[in-house]
């Protein structure tokens, strides 16, 4: 289950992605990575803050004003998606099937993650990850979010476990009720996986923007007995 992407490239899937995809450093072309060490160097990490209002927090903490609009007790994003070599680095990464982006995006994300963030991180039960629509899982091959939670959990030495699911829904919202509706758009994931009763999940995506994803998927987990969530981006958007 937690290595399904590596069933999805073949060998020689791999090898032509390369071939199609050669890596060069997203910011000054160099060839060889996708982030070379001179301009990661340059790369300046975003300061831990409360996700919502933006005052800075150095535990990256919902704070007690914001606290009400979260399932989520922490966002943790070390960097800014505003910084261009991040977008594409991020852009390259989710759209042009360069899963070999995920660890230098991962790596890069661990470098400017602040020392006590990381021990606090280190302390969590257990790493999962947004789930990709199943259409679009076929056609990209890869969650760019699981590549980028088993990085990270090898890391922090953390199991990655799979188990939260997007539920389907077929009924058009218009012919919904505005109370059914409202269910509908809130209950949009599912944790299948195994017992989280007082557990604490690091839940892991890519990009937080509104954190509307992610706050969905920590209901998900709380509804499903987890007792803290805590939300691990590569960026903030
Ligand atoms: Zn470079
Ligand atoms: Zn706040």
């Amino acid at each position: 289950m937690t290595n399904d992407f590596q069933l999805k490239f073949s060998h020689w899937q791999k090898y032509l992605l390369d071939f199609i995809f050669p890596a060069a450093c997203v910011n000054c072309g160099r060839v060889g990575e996708w982030l070379c060490a001179r301009c990661a160097g340059n790369i300046r990490g975003l300061p831990p803050m409360c996700f919502s209002c933006q005052k800075y927090s150095p535990q990256a903490k919902i704070c007690p004003e914001c606290a009400d609009k979260y399932f989520f007790s922490r966002l943790i994003a070390p960097l800014d998606y505003d910084q261009p070599a991040i977008a594409r680095l991020i852009k390259i990464f989710k759209y042009h099937f360069a899963y070999g982006a995920a660890p230098a995006l991962a790596d890069l994300a661990f470098a400017n993650l602040p020392e006590n963030l990381q021990k606090d991180l280190g302390q969590a039960d257990f790493m999962t990850a947004v789930p990709l629509h199943r259409r679009r899982l076929k056609w990209r091959g890869f969650n760019q979010a699981e590549l980028l939670a088993q990085e990270w959990s090898t890391k922090l030495n953390i199991k990655y476990m799979a188990g939260l699911q997007r539920l389907r829904h077929t009924q058009p919202q218009a012919q919904l009720s505005g109370a059914q509706r409202l269910r509908s758009q809130q209950d949009n994931f599912l944790w299948t996986g195994e017992n989280l009763i007082d557990k604490v999940i690091i839940l892991v995506d890519d990009v937080a923007t509104t954190g509307a994803t992610v706050n969905d998927c920590a209901r998900a987990l709380k509804i499903a007995g987890a007792g803290e969530v805590l939300v691990m981006v590569v960026a903030k958007g």
